[in-house]
């Protein structure tokens, strides 16, 4: 245990010096650091309050007992009170039971010190920690939050809000991959795709199905009502087929570029997919657009459609074939649905 001492009195100093087991420490030489791991309390008597009325704040971070032998005055007292010190009264020079109750009483107080200095530690420390735990999960879920958001704005087509040409084609082959694996599947179970009746499940599992819908004679949109108005009608469209129900939660819907789109139907052959395209293409049919002073007009669209072959290495002669569709609504009058043969 260290004893700081702030005491005057000569006899005082000699009693504390004298207690077993005790490193005495003067008040000037004493550095508060060197108390955080260490039992330290602080010794004050009246003649050094008297003499060093502007010190007692050198010991407010350390635990501190005055000592009162006899009797303290009232306003060492309100003092001693106001600083939330420990007051000793007797003189340990008087008998020795005295000087044993000092010593104990000093051990007692530096003790209680020394926990409490530790308590503090480990509660700060501890507080700190969480503290940086939950910064630290904080900025990991928004780092997460802005991560998810720039994947999901990277993918799509700002003007349609349906999927870009790049997100497209990650679909295209995941579908593909999708397909492969469940066609690998049947075959091994000994249920052949090839052999499945249209409308039985199996027809579907191991396939998927690609429009690519064009709108007729855009080019006549825009000149006739403005780009502006161009624009509106694509943005119309990517409202259309996405809000109308025409297609299942799990087709993929995207603008390839310009004014075509393409659609993939998942599990889908070609013969049914030609039921969602046909709806689509009534549904443009039935839109009423608007020019900029009103005027009503109606746009049309074309669609081809094919059926994914397992034997394909890629998917551009999927699409290759549902152009080629698309090629042929054109060529037989637009507004209309042509199937892939
Ligand atoms: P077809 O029936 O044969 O498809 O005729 P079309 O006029 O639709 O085809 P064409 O390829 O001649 O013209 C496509 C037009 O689409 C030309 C282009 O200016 C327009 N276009 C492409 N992208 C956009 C766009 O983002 N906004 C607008 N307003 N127009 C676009
Ligand atoms: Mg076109
Ligand atoms: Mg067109």
């Amino acid at each position: 245990m260290v004893c700081v001492l702030a005491v005057e009195n000569e006899r005082l100093r000699n009693d504390l010096a004298a207690l077993k087991n005790t490193q005495i420490s003067d008040w000037q030489t004493w550095e508060v650091s060197r108390g955080t791991h260490n039992e330290v309390v602080a010794v004050l008597d009246e003649a050094f309050l008297e003499h060093h009325p502007q010190e007692e704040t050198c010991f407010t971070a350390l635990p501190t007992v005055f000592l009162g032998l006899t009797e303290l005055s009232e306003k060492s007292h309100r003092l001693a009170c106001e600083q939330g010190w420990y007051v000793f009264y007797g003189d340990p020079s008087s008998d020795t039971q005295n000087t044993q109750n000092l010593g104990a009483f000093l051990k007692a107080v530096a003790f209680e010190g020394l926990a409490v200095r530790r308590l503090n530690h480990y509660i700060s420390d501890s507080f700190q920690d969480i503290v940086a735990s939950v910064l630290l999960k904080q900025q990991k879920e928004e780092i997460e939050r802005l991560n998810s958001e720039l994947e999901r704005v990277s993918k799509i087509d700002f003007l349609t809000n349906l999927l870009n040409r790049r997100a497209l084609l990650e679909a295209f082959e995941t579908e593909k991959r999708r397909t492969d694996r469940n066609l690998w599947r049947l075959e091994r179970a000994g249920n052949s795709f090839a052999s499945a009746p249209v409308g039985d499940l199996t027809s579907h599992v191991g396939n998927f199905s690609c429009l690519i819908v064009d709108i007729d004679h855009f080019k006549q949109v825009n000149d006739t009502y403005g780009h502006l108005v161009g624009d509106e009608v694509l943005r119309k469209f990517g409202e259309l087929v996405r809000e109308k129900g025409l297609f299942r939660e799990t087709d993929v819907i995207g603008r390839f570029g310009g004014e075509e789109f393409v659609i993939l139907l998942p599990e889908t052959n070609s013969a049914h997919a030609l039921y969602p395209a046909e709806r689509l293409r009534q549904a443009m049919q039935d839109t009423v657009f608007y020019s900029d002073s009103g005027v009503p007009f109606q746009v049309t669209i074309s669609i081809g459609v094919a059926q994914f072959l397992p034997e394909e290495g890629s998917s551009d002669a999927l699409i290759k074939r549902a152009d080629q569709a698309l090629y042929q609504a054109k060529q037989t009058g637009r507004n209309r649905v042509v199937v892939f043969s």
